[in-house]
């Protein structure tokens, strides 16, 4: 291991400084610094403004570099990482698209990045305007009367919604309603945002073609559901085209339909959820509409919702009347589900989400049509080699279920672990749950021809290579800084901090 590939704490030598400050500079408080007599500079003066209680007894234990040995460690950290703007990203689920530089520009730029949430009115007027003008941008795209945009991430947007259903029922005085179905493919999320809402799950299975089974689900309609969560197309990729009946059969049954938007991509410009009958949805802005996401945000989950259910969206909301942008947030009205988020939600999300949909215009309507076409040119190269459980026309993304040959060994592990070696991020595995040895790809329409045929070949190399030498691709990845990690212990019993360590 080269010696700045080591943790920082490691390289650390004592006394090694990676700044250097003029001799006797003058502090804010007009404090003099001094010189030590080992040469190295006390700031101790400059502590002299800050309240003593709040000061630390013992030095903070940082580590002692110079600045190469900085600038070296971090580039080479940040080597190490893999993002979208390393290498083809195809983890299905999660819409690993290539998020424009525009995007950042815009979100960065001072007159936005430098807002104060406690400013008044009138001096954001032009954040207000862009707050408001995306909501509208997604009413048009979804086909929805209103959109919260302070939800700060899919799973919150969804527990939002939830309380918006929620809020509806006891408006209108059905305590009872206390159930919410959930399809047998959903996300984890889905359950877990009804959990968290309070409200009891039940399941509703899937047919042998990957869609809602709606004879099982008539069974299950009674006084008692809130309502069902559903994603369209669903987690495998596939389009529920019996969505009309299913949004007629929960209406008679009193039930509110929520789409998990998670999955909008291929829907951008081709349909609606709001026209299928959906009353209540959550965006993956980060998905969808190009944040950077991964490794925990940041994020936005704005939740919209159909005219009948505008008041119950969560507060505070912009509105717009006599020229000027108005934030409700002071009197909550009675009828909204409460407050999610503090202040306005991540309004940088927000702003890169209105600079994409601006940037494409009109163009925004080839999202879906080429996310589509890019996963079922993958599915259909690799259908020799991987086994489709479910065979037909995908959108945005399929599911392999392992290797077309069970012969050799070889999991959906081990191929996910050997695509690392060829410089690629592995799909998602093993979910969805509904297979043993799911794959899960996801390309998006960012991609070229020439990146997708590259990945396809690679594909079929390693399930030529879980033939001719599958101990060689169960022992993979071979290239990489780390080969096969205890996940679990890494999971359960992290160890975040260098002291932990020694
Ligand atoms: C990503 C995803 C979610 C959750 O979104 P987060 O922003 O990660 O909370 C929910 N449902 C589906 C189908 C997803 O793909």
């Amino acid at each position: 291991m080269k010696y700045y590939d080591k943790l920082i704490f490691e390289i650390s030598r004592p006394g090694r400084v990676g700044y250097s400050l003029p001799k006797n500079w003058s502090t804010d408080n007009g404090q003099q610094s001094t010189d030590k007599p080992d040469g190295s500079l006390s700031i101790v003066n400059c502590q002299l403004s800050i309240p003593k209680v709040l000061l630390r007894e013992t030095p903070a234990e940082l580590p002692e570099v110079s600045e190469l040995d900085v600038v070296r460690h971090y580039t080479n950290v940040s080597n190490k990482n893999f993002g979208v703007e390393t290498g083809f990203y195809p983890l299905g689920s999660c819409t690993m698209k290539y998020n424009p530089k525009i995007n950042e520009e815009i979100a960065h730029h001072p007159a936005f990045s430098g807002l104060h949430p406690l400013q008044s009115e009138e001096s954001v007027q032009g954040a207000l305007a862009i707050y408001y003008h995306t909501a509208r941008a997604l009413s048009e795209l979804t086909g929805l009367a209103d959109f919260t945009l302070t939800p700060f991430a899919g799973a919150h947007g969804e527990l939002t919604g939830l309380m918006v259903m929620r809020q509806y029922h006891l408006l209108r005085g059905d305590t009872k309603r206390t159930r919410v179905i959930v399809p047998d493919s959903a996300h984890g999320t889905n359950p877990a945002s009804a959990a968290v809402c309070g409200l009891e799950i039940v399941e509703v299975k899937s047919t042998a073609n990957g869609t809602v089974d709606t004879n099982d689900l008539k069974g299950l309609l009674d006084d008692t559901i809130a309502g069902i969560m559903m994603t369209n197309p669903n987690t495998l990729g596939i389009y529920e085209t019996q969505v009309v009946e299913i949004a007629r059969l929960v209406h008679e049954a009193g039930g509110l339909l929520y789409y998990d938007g998670a999955n909008l991509n291929p829907m951008l410009g081709a349909s609606r959820p709001g026209d299928m009958g959906f009353d209540i949805m959550h965006i993956n802005l980060h998905k969808t509409f190009s944040t950077p996401h991964g490794g925990g945000g940041p994020g936005s989950g704005p939740v919209g919702v159909a005219a009948h259910l505008v008041d119950c969206l969560p507060n505070p909301r912009v509105t717009f009347a006599d020229g000027k942008y108005k934030v409700e947030s002071g009197k909550m009205k009675d009828e909204s589900c409460g407050r999610v988020a503090a202040f306005m939600g991540n309004f940088g999300v927000v702003m890169k989400a209105y600079t994409y949909i601006l940037s494409l215009g009109k163009g925004i309507k080839h999202v879906g049509p080429i996310a589509t076409l890019n996963a079922n040119y993958v599915k259909e190269s690799l259908r020799d080699a991987y086994y489709l459980p479910v065979d037909t026309v995908c959108k945005h993304e399929f599911v392999f279920d392992g290797l077309a040959d069970k012969s050799t060994g070889v999991t959906t592990l081990d191929i996910a672990k050997r695509l690392l070696d060829y410089g690629y991020h592995a799909p998602t595995i093993y979910f969805p749950l509904l297979f043993h040895q799911s794959i899960m790809i996801e390309p998006t329409e960012t991609e070229s021809k020439e990146t997708l045929d590259d990945f396809i070949d690679i594909m079929h190399r390693v399930a030529e290579e879980a033939l001719s030498d599958p101990d060689m691709v169960k022992s993979a990845p071979h290239t990489t800084p780390v080969r096969r990690l205890d996940e679990t212990t890494a999971a359960k019993n992290p160890l975040l901090k260098y002291r932990d360590l020694i």
